[in-house]
């Protein structure tokens, strides 16, 4: 029984990073699409949660979550539901490759988010 909780490790740590999410207490709706949502209302609001994405110092945290248990709906760490895809694509952890062409994150972002992606927590 010792043994198998000496596996375990503080949930806290984890999850610490969203206490400094930029959009912590700002309404999610900006963050998530609409039932009746248009196309341009859609790329119109997602622009807008991008660009509070950008500032965020909690970006890569966030992208590699959304990234890692496949969150299929809104904006996390700046990408849409499409470019998590393709991340979870390029990091193998997709079942299927995506035939997609590449994102246009920069490669620096980019290679954040692969490395998050490599770390397993302990
Ligand atoms: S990157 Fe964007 S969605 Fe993620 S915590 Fe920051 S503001 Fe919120």
């Amino acid at each position: 029984m010792i043994r198998n909780t000496q596996r375990l490790s503080p949930l806290t740590d984890a999850w610490n990073w969203q206490l400094h999410a930029r959009c912590r207490n700002m309404d999610s709706d900006l963050f998530f699409p609409h039932d009746d949502e248009r196309r341009g209302e859609r790329i119109r609001r997602e622009r807008v949660a991008k660009e509070i994405c950008i500032q965020c110092p909690v970006r890569s945290q966030c992208t590699a979550h959304a990234v890692s248990i496949g969150e299929p709906f809104g904006i996390w760490g700046g990408t849409s539901e499409a470019e998590r895809r393709q991340l979870r694509a390029d990091t193998g952890t997709s079942r299927t490759r995506s035939s997609r062409p590449p994102l246009r994150i920069s490669g620096r972002y980019h290679s954040r988010i692969i490395e998050k992606m490599s770390v397993s927590p302990t």
